[in-house]
């Protein structure tokens, strides 16, 4: 049985406090952070990790992001209610949450399908219910373009042209690109079907983007 606890609720609120000593100032990032239950994601004997302000091993060699780090992208991203947002690397969930909360509409590919398979089971139980799709994200999803705003939660070689085609005009892509150690946040701005403008933020370290336009199978 999943419970969410007076205590649990306690350290989230702490745990937004320390996101927002980070830098960041969204007040629905961080509602959308106090309302969700990040310890849900974790195995019992690892509960005392759910909120610290720390990435987490969940399988398959992936990881839940830190919740920093969910919430610098989020940000980034301007998130308004009846957002259309495609995510790539649905990974735990956690992040698709997030966006849920603050009024998204959710469109999340996983290209590792056991991670897909659990974690397209377990988000629904917990009241959440974005679009989930497998396979590899970096092609975007046409049939379902355009979209307010992409965000892709693992590190990227270079801007993924299918995702950049598929970003509605005025629309915001937000992408950590480097190498496998490093990489720079990158936000992208669509001004118009053939002009983009970027801004560099911060670096961190994300898994590997694979697929055609990431890194290779
Ligand atoms: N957003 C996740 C964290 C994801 S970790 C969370 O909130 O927990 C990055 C995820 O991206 C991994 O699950 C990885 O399998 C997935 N991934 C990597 N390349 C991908 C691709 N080309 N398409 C879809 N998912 C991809």
């Amino acid at each position: 049985m999943l419970e969410d606890s007076y205590r649990h609720r306690g350290l989230r609120k702490k745990l937004v406090r320390i996101v927002e000593g980070k830098g960041i100032t969204d007040e629905n990032v961080l509602e959308a952070l106090g309302k969700v239950p990040r310890h849900y994601f974790f195995d019992k004997a690892f509960l005392e990790h759910a909120y610290q302000d720390k990435a987490f091993p969940i399988g398959e060699g992936q990881t839940i992001s830190q919740p920093f780090t969910v919430a610098f992208q989020t940000q980034l991203l301007e998130i308004r209610k009846g957002d259309k947002v495609l995510e790539i690397g649905t990974g735990s969930g956690y992040q698709a949450c997030i966006l849920m909360e603050m009024g998204a509409e959710v469109y999340t590919v996983e290209y590792i399908r056991k991670l897909y398979e659990r974690t397209k089971k377990f988000l629904p139980s917990m009241g959440y219910k974005p679009h989930f799709f497998c396979g590899d994200g970096t092609k975007g999803l046409p049939a379902f373009k355009p979209f307010d705003k992409i965000l892709i939660t693992a590190a990227a070689p270079t801007l993924p042209q299918p995702l950049i085609d598929q970003l509605q005009i005025g629309g915001i892509m937000v992408v950590p690109v480097g190498d496998s150690n490093l990489q720079r946040m990158v936000k992208v701005t669509k001004k118009s079907e053939s002009k983009i403008s970027k801004e560099y933020f911060d670096y961190f370290s994300f898994v590997p983007l694979v697929g055609k336009f990431g890194w290779g199978k």
